[in-house]
């Protein structure tokens, strides 16, 4: 038996989570006392054995493959994990992967378990830990097929380096491709929400669209993608695609920094997976600060022109 990842790449190069994907496959692997197969599609920029650093066995590359199609990656992966007799197959949470896990599974004719947080407590049976209820709750949940699918949670296990030297063997597809990309229509010079390690977001609290110069010039400067709690998208005060919560985007940047949004469980629910949370609110009462790491009582005019000046100062 072996355990296989799902190692996404974005134009030829490894994000994120794709290492945290192949480091949670590693926990995975030592747990069931076997080898970790990462399995990456496409062209590639970066040298595929650097997935050996996050515990990474052997990576096969399927350099045959175009982009991303839910069954021509699926069906691949199917053939692939029978080839190798594994059981498990990881795959990172993304856009992508949701689509992935969800096909494999029924390809596959796997047990799917999504949301998942925490290495498995045990492997025969696979049981581990899930988010539930909008991020409310954990579930422990069991499969009771022998082959899983377990989509992880975004920055809910981290990377962590093992340094393991990876042999690359070439792999192929198998099946055909459903969809092709015809024209890709790409915004220059924006971070994308959801793979922004940084975001700073701002609700009702900003008054109206003309104050939003500060927020971005706080984003701009930090890296940072712009995002916005749902009543301010409503009104078209920001486009809807900055619209994060339940019935919005749901992200797991490493910090969030939020301006003025009271932290409504709607609001929440789509970013307390956030690994450091920091809010801006002039009400100490503001149910935000509840969910916060680090918190400011203040006036948002007033924090943010003097936290824009920090950063500047401390960039030099
Ligand atoms: C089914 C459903 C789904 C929903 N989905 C979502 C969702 O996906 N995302 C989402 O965001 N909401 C969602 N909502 C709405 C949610 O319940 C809240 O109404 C919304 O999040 C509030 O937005 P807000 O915090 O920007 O505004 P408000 O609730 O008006 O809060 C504004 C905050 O700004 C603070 N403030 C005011 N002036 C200043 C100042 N000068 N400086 C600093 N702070 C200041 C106030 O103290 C207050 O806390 C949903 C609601 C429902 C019913």
């Amino acid at each position: 038996m072996s355990v296989l990842v799902f190692a996404e790449n974005w134009d030829g190069k490894f994000k994120n989570p794709s290492f945290e994907a192949v480091s949670y496959g590693k926990a995975v692997a030592d747990k069931a006392g076997t080898d970790l197969i990462a399995v990456t599609f496409g062209n590639l920029e970066d040298d595929a054995s650097v997935l050996g650093k996050y515990g990474a066995n052997k990576v096969v590359h399927v350099s045959d493959a175009g982009a991303f199609d839910a069954h021509l990656y699926g069906n691949s992966l199917k053939d692939l994990a029978n080839g190798l007799s594994a059981k498990v197959v990881v795959v990172s949470q993304s856009n992508n992967g949701k689509m992935l896990s969800s096909f494999l599974a029924v390809a596959w004719e796997a047990g799917m378990i999504s949301n998942v947080v925490e290495a498995p407590e045990s492997v025969a049976p696979i049981k581990v830990k899930k988010k539930v209820f909008s991020s409310k709750g954990i579930a422990t949940v069991e499969s009771s097929e022998e082959r899983v699918v377990l989509a992880l949670a975004s920055n809910s296990f981290g990377a962590h380096e093992a340094a393991t030297d990876a042999a690359v063997e070439s792999g192929s597809t198998s099946g055909e491709a459903k969809t092709q990309s015809v024209e890709v229509d790409r915004a220059t010079g924006q971070i994308t929400l959801s793979e922004a390690e940084v975001v700073v977001s701002a609700g009702r609290g900003l008054k109206g669209p003309e104050n939003w110069g500060m927020v971005e010039e706080l984003a701009g400067l930090l890296g940072a993608a712009t995002a916005c709690s749902k009543p301010v998208s409503d009104v078209g005060w920001r486009p809807h695609t900055e619209h994060v919560g339940q019935t919005g985007k749901a992200i797991a940047p490493n910090l969030y920094i939020a301006i003025g949004i009271s932290g409504a469980i709607q609001h929440l629910a789509g970013v307390s997976s956030s690994k450091v949370i920091v809010v801006v609110n002039s009400d100490p009462e503001a149910p935000f600060f509840k969910a916060a790491d680090y918190g400011i009582v203040g006036d948002a005019f007033d924090v943010v022109p003097r936290l824009i000046e920090a950063v500047k100062e401390l960039k030099g």
